[in-house]
């Protein structure tokens, strides 16, 4: 069986990932891949905005470590992306850092649902316990649709991060992801299957069984990604993320080429 590219892993520039690019594609070939997709997290305006990312001034290192990577495995295809934090007002910047490097897709994500707050930080934690759980969800969502709506993006990364740490609203949230899917739908938005949310407390696959449904009806193509921040990790879990998709209906993923969209079958 062809696996489906794993299009999200990080590199140690954003400061908590392990390994070289060469390092994590020397993995990926060991477990039988033939694309992986480098989307490390971009830098934001302000380079003292967090502590989590790769610094503006890094940005072409970032590029030459993924071009060091095709260099030594010719046999492995590697995209060039990253993954771009989307908070609203960013959306010039999101342009700006597009326009530095031919990149071949941008994944869309929200971990902010204000600027100090980031949702799925460990160290932020105790923040939940001062929130209600549902409006965290309903900002986060919010969020989530006008990433899709500025066209920005390829790939909606992890669309259900505030499950991270098992907190779960009790009001059901269909109304928050079916404006969401509409919205990836409407703008050529592909959500991700993100196998991180195994290794977390959620134990679940991003986003949930439910969401991926609602988004197979709503003809809302995947892609699928290991969320790796270490070399081990690479492609894992995809045997239970294709499972997933099949059981809800998928055949096809995407591919993206200079940020253009192919389909391929898994
Ligand atoms: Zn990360
Ligand atoms: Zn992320």
């Amino acid at each position: 069986m062809k696996w489906p590219a794993d299009y999200h892993m990080h590199t140690p520039l954003c400061r908590h990932a392990t390994g070289e690019p060469a390092d994590y594609a020397r993995r990926a070939l060991a477990v039988g891949l033939t694309e992986i997709g480098f989307s490390d997290h971009s830098p934001m305006p302000r380079d003292d905005f967090d502590d989590w990312r790769m610094r503006d001034s890094q940005l072409d290192e970032y590029v030459a470590k993924v071009r060091l990577a095709q260099q030594k495995f010719p046999q492995l295809t590697i995209r060039l992306a990253l993954e771009v934090d989307y908070l609203p007002g960013h959306e010039d910047w999101i342009r700006e850092l597009a326009a530095r490097h031919p990149w071949d897709y941008f994944i869309g994500s929200v971990h902010y649902v204000s600027d100090s707050w980031d949702i799925d930080n460990p160290a932020k934690l105790s923040e939940w316990k001062k929130r209600d759980a549902f409006a965290v969800w309903s900002t986060y969502f919010e969020r989530l649709t006008m990433a899709a709506e500025s066209k920005l993006f390829e790939i909606i990364g992890h669309a259900d991060l505030p499950k991270k740490f098992g907190i779960r609203p009790a009001q059901d949230c269909t109304p928050l992801y079916e404006k969401f899917l509409n919205a990836a739908m409407n703008n050529n938005c592909a959500i991700e299957l993100n196998t991180a949310g195994l290794r977390k407390d959620c134990k679940e696959i991003y986003p949930s069984p439910e969401i991926l449904r609602l988004a197979f009806q709503k003809g809302v193509p995947i892609t699928f990604g290991s969320d790796a921040h270490a070399a081990s990790e690479v492609g894992m879990n995809f045997a239970e993320a294709i499972q997933l998709a099949r059981r809800v209906g998928y055949k096809e993923c995407c591919r993206f080429v200079q940020r253009k969209r192919e389909f391929v079958k898994f």
